[in-house]
Parts: C-alpha cells; structure tokens; sequence
C-alpha cells in the first residue's frame, strides 16, 4: 500500500473542524488589528531564500526541498513565509502604500527535518507581518497580537522569552567577544562545544553540561553589548509588553533560524510540547527588504505552528455536523423524486442529505439519526412524502412539495 511520504500528514475530516477554528481566530485577532490576507505561491526561485534566510542557516544548508523546473531554473518549496512575503511587497509596489503594510497569512510549509512530534516535513504556520515601521509599538502590537491568538485558541502553559539582537555589525563584534571568551576557558567546556567555539559559539548558551554551564553563567550578553539607540528600542518594547500585561522572560541566549533578524526577537514556548516546544516566534529584520534589492524598509513579524498551537492547546469543542433533512426512500420507484427534493432543499438553504447506498428504510433511519438529522422525509408513492421530526419522534403524512416549506415554517433548523 502506498503511504503518505514520511513527516507528512493528511488532515482528515474529524481534523478540520479544530484547523478551522485557528484560521477564524486567526482572522478575527489580526484582521480586528489591520492585517490583511496574503497568499504567496508554494514555490520561488530558491534565490529568495538564500538570500533572504541566509546561506549559513540549517534551513538553507539542509532543509529546503529544492529542484530544477524543467528549463534551469532552481525552485524551492517555501520554507517560511517572510521572504516571500517581501518579495510580493516589493513585487506588488506595496511599498508606494501608506506604511506599514500588514500582512497576515496561513499556508503550509516544507522543510527537510527528521520528523517527530510537533515536527514535520510539510506544516503550516499563520504568520502576521507588519512591513514599513521601525516603532517599537509594532514589535509590541504584534507580540500582543501573537499572545492573544495563542489564548482564543487555548494554548496551555505558554511562556514568552525575548530578547534583541542588536544589529548585524554589534552581533558580528559581539560573536568575537564571545568566542575569544570562550577560548580563554577551553579546557572547562564539554568537547564538543569547544569544537564548536569558532562554528557556533551561542550553541554554548544551550550546552547541558556542568563546566559549560558554568562558564557561560559570566560570559558575556549580547544583551549588555546593544548599541544606545537599539537598547532604547528594546526598553520601549518591554515597557509596552509590560502596560499590556504580559509577562516574558528575558533570554539573551535566544537564537532564531534565520539570519534576517536585527533588533527585537520573541519565542512563545509551551510546556505541554516536549522537545519541540516552539509554539510561534519572530522577530524585527530591518534588512531583509534592502536584501531583496528593495529600498530600506524596517519590518518585523512572526509566524506560529498550527500543529504545534492545537498540540498544547486543550481539547477544543467538535463542531457538529449540520444536517436538516434526510432524504430517505420507501422503494426504489421515488428515487429521482427523492433526489430533485435534495437539490431543492439545499437551493432553499438547507443542509440536505440523500440516500445513496441502498439501505433498507430501517436502515436509512438508523442512518439518518446517526448523522444527527433534525427531519427525515421518507418518499413514498405518488408524491406522498412521510415527514419525521427526528427529535420528537413525531411523524405525518404529507405531499413531497410541502416538505421543504414545513420544515422552514417550523423555523427549528440548525
Ligand atoms: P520558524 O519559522 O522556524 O520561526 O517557526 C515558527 C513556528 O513554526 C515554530 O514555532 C513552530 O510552531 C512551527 N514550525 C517550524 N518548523 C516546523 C516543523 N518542521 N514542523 C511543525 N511545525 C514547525
């Protein structure tokens, strides 16, 4: 048997329900803020990304899902969804509009992982992005914005931890502090974060081990490195955070993904997760438009995980399926007659099912209360339908056109 490659899922009928309720939530939250829908296509020219997410990164280096189209031209399934968010900015002349632009989306992903739980090879995120602003409030609104998504949704036990990365040149002079520091206590650190110094020298930060841990405890923070106008930024986005009443955790040691970041940088956990705790994340990247050969332009954004919010959210009420009438047969001579009564009950706006594999009339009743019908109309010989009020119990005799009307008069359908 064929099976769904390994990392991929189906969402099946019973999943849609829950999915549906993160995308009206999530239209709802962000739209009641300005943002607007944007859908970009499932794959660009891998350029945007390696340029755009940076040639260094993991997701660049061994997670895109890249290939030839035919006629030369590399593609490459969307990783994330920033990038290409610029790229139609840019594309679309948004950046002529009156600023910021404020973009929402929900779309599906791709990266080459190892799956696990709460991580896949194709996911899908919703992401806000708000394009054309370099104001701390923006940063702010968006966490806000993020924090309440993750809330209508019942995410549980979810913990904010921020930081700033300053810019690219204070993280580059930072990163030397860092690893000169780290060289000068080469023989107390875990091998192989000494192995690791000049490759990825934060990876220390994250180190399990005893003497590593203890190194790191005076090593220097990016966080006291900020130049004075980037710390006045980050001061305003906490004390922001703060009047809106939401509490984070300082982390200095908090690293993202992708190179584009500058400035602020967020990552809401949860503990009902394991070890892919990430629910959502983002942060500003000031540079990111300039490096998709746009005019400067400040931005910054976040995107969440819907596997991962419905995850660590609590069981979330099943939508029941809606169903007015039943059309059911008494014999096969009322067929069509049964049939043109579906289309027409729908037509008037109700939710109509038709038999369709032959039971007898027991079990088309028995069908029809298992799928939740409020009224089944049972066709019976020269236009005399049966029409049962499946709640009541309660049933009559009347002629196939009046059923339609009957069941709108009485006014109880869903
Ligand atoms: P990122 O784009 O890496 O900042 O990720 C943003 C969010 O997307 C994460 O916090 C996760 O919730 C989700 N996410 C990222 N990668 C995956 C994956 N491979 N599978 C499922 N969810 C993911």
């Amino acid at each position: 048997m064929i099976q769904a490659p390994r990392g991929t899922f189906d969402i099946l009928p019973e999943d849609a329900p829950q999915r549906k309720l993160v995308e009206i939530e999530a239209e709802r939250v962000l739209g009641a803020a300005g943002y607007r829908r944007i859908e970009t296509p499932t794959f660009e020219a891998t350029e945007l990304f390696a340029r755009g997410v940076g040639e260094t990164t993991d997701i660049v280096q061994k997670e895109m899902y890249t290939f030839d189209d035919g006629g030369g031209r590399s593609l490459t399934l969307r990783p994330e969804g920033t990038a290409p968010v610029c790229r139609a900015y840019l594309e679309h002349g948004m950046h002529k509009l009156p600023q910021p632009v404020k973009l929402w989306y929900l779309s599906s992903f791709f990266r080459a992982e190892a799956p696990q739980r709460g991580r896949y090879r194709q996911f899908w995120q919703v992401g806000a992005e708000a394009i054309g602003s370099d104001a701390a409030e923006t940063d702010a609104e968006l966490i806000v914005l993020l924090a309440d998504l993750l809330d209508t949704v019942g995410v549980r036990h979810d913990r904010l931890r921020l930081s700033s990365l300053g810019t690219p040149a204070t993280r580059a002079e930072y990163r030397e502090e860092l690893k000169a520091y780290l060289h000068a206590h080469e023989d107390q650190l875990a091998d192989e974060v000494r192995n690791r110094i000049d490759l990825n020298p934060m990876r220390a930060f994250d180190s399990g081990d005893a003497g590593t841990q203890a190194v790191m405890r005076d090593a220097p923070k990016l966080l006291d490195r900020l130049a004075p106008d980037d710390a006045e930024h980050f001061a305003r986005v906490r004390a922001l955070l703060d009047d809106a009443g939401l509490s984070y955790e300082l982390d200095p040691t908090l690293v993202r993904g992708m190179d584009y970041y500058t400035r602020t940088v967020f990552e809401f956990t949860s503990d009902e997760l394991g070890a892919q705790s990430g629910v959502g994340g983002g942060g500003r990247y000031d540079g990111l438009i300039e490096l998709l050969d746009g005019p400067p332009t400040p931005a910054s954004g976040w995107a969440a995980g819907i596997e991962r919010m419905l995850l660590a959210a609590r069981e979330l009420p099943q939508a029941a399926d809606l169903v007015d009438l039943y059309v059911a047969l008494a014999t096969g001579d009322g067929a069509r007659t049964a049939f043109d009564l579906a289309v027409e009950a729908r037509r008037a706006g109700l939710q109509a099912q038709l038999e369709l594999a032959g039971r007898s009339l027991k079990g088309q009743l028995r069908h029809a209360g298992r799928i939740g019908a409020r009224y089944v109309a049972i066709i019976g010989d020269d236009g005399v339908a049966t029409l049962k009020d499946m709640e009541s119990g309660e049933q009559h005799d009347t002629g196939v056109r009046d059923v339609i009307p009957e069941i709108l008069r009485a006014g109880r359908v869903l």
